[in-house]
């Protein structure tokens, strides 16, 4: 059981993320929780498939989020700057009226609520909520949703909505980017914005993968879960995952752009290139595990891994060549 992510003040979050046995990390958390100094202490056990998730103990003092212009001037501190934050249950009924309401698969787009989606846009390719739209940009920090002050960009789900009446809807991975999100947006004037509190990690744990699609992608070696890693309860996904696929145009090959059969990422086998990206078998094998034919001839190679395995120090591999074959 391993890896503590604590937060320092201005935010004041203290997240610890957990991976091991269930009943033990709920015992360890029940255990620290005692303490007056982590009484408030966000606790996310995270499910380990095969081996241990979190093999080394990382505590990190730095800041989770980052966007550009850094978040020293935002009003963090203050909630009522701050999104309102929803439990699993009701960003579960919202989400479902909003899909009863309108069609979100042909684009239809209600003018009363949106669905955001805080993450990068390679998250979103693997798994998101029905009707949130695909992220501008594979770097959240760079993203421009709601904040453009003259030109109106087409991309922008913010771009049209009413700031005064619309309900803005934010999700992320464990709800932390959308709170720092929320005070941006608050101060250029949005008035309903709600948040997914804990992220959709506690949500696919308490509500299972309802409106939830595909698989949630996470920034360890994992690199992707399946809701029912969350929750071993749901055993059947209850949005038709292939029919989604195919309207929402997402689980698709980085190079063909066929539809890839493991919602997993890979890296680029190209060392200085490295890009996290989505690739069908057929495209594994003949691009060599690169992304792109000019990563094919960089110096640094690596070797193409099985989906299922992440790359190690380059060292590995390095000294592999050097030896005889
Ligand atoms: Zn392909
Ligand atoms: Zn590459």
């Amino acid at each position: 059981m391993s890896k503590g992510l604590m937060r320092s003040p201005p935010l004041c979050f203290t997240i610890i993320q957990y991976s091991g046995p269930l009943a033990d990390a709920r015992s360890y958390f029940e255990w620290l929780r005692e303490d007056d100094r982590f009484s408030d202490i966000l606790v996310q056990i995270s499910p380990a498939l095969s081996g241990h998730a979190f093999p080394k103990l990382k505590v990190q003092f730095k800041p989770l989020v980052q966007v550009d212009g850094g978040i020293a001037h935002l009003p963090l501190l203050n909630p009522s700057m701050r999104a309102t934050p929803l439990e699993p249950s009701e960003w579960n009924k919202r989400v479902e009226a909003l899909s009863r309401s309108c069609d979100a698969f042909s684009g239809n787009v209600n003018s009363d609520c949106i669905i955001l989606d805080l993450r990068n846009g390679y998250e979103w390719d693997i798994g998101h909520f029905h009707g949130a739209q695909r992220p501008e940009v594979d770097c959240f920090r760079s993203t421009s949703f709601g904040l453009s002050e003259t030109e109106v960009n087409n991309s922008d789900p913010l771009a049209d909505v009413d700031k005064e009446k619309t309900d803005v809807l934010m999700y992320c991975t464990g709800g932390i980017r959308c709170d720092v999100y929320s005070t941006i947006l608050r101060k250029k004037g949005f008035k309903k914005l709600y948040t997914l509190k804990g992220g959709v990690s506690h949500y696919l744990e308490n509500e299972g993968p309802v409106e939830w699609i595909g698989n949630l992608f996470v920034f360890d070696s994992r690199l992707s879960l399946p809701p029912a890693s969350y929750n071993p309860r749901s055993t059947a996904q209850t949005c038709d995952l292939q029919h989604a696929i195919k309207k929402e145009k997402f689980a698709k090959c980085y190079l063909c752009g066929s539809v890839v059969q493991e919602l997993r990422h890979r890296n680029c086998a190209n060392l200085d290139c490295n890009l996290l990206f989505l690739c069908c078998s057929d495209c594994v094998s003949s691009f060599r595990g690169c992304c792109c034919s000019t990563c094919m001839t960089a110096p640094r190679l690596r070797p193409v891994l099985p989906g299922h395995q992440r790359y190690k120090k380059w060292h590995l591999y390095r000294d592999l060549e050097k030896q005889p074959s």
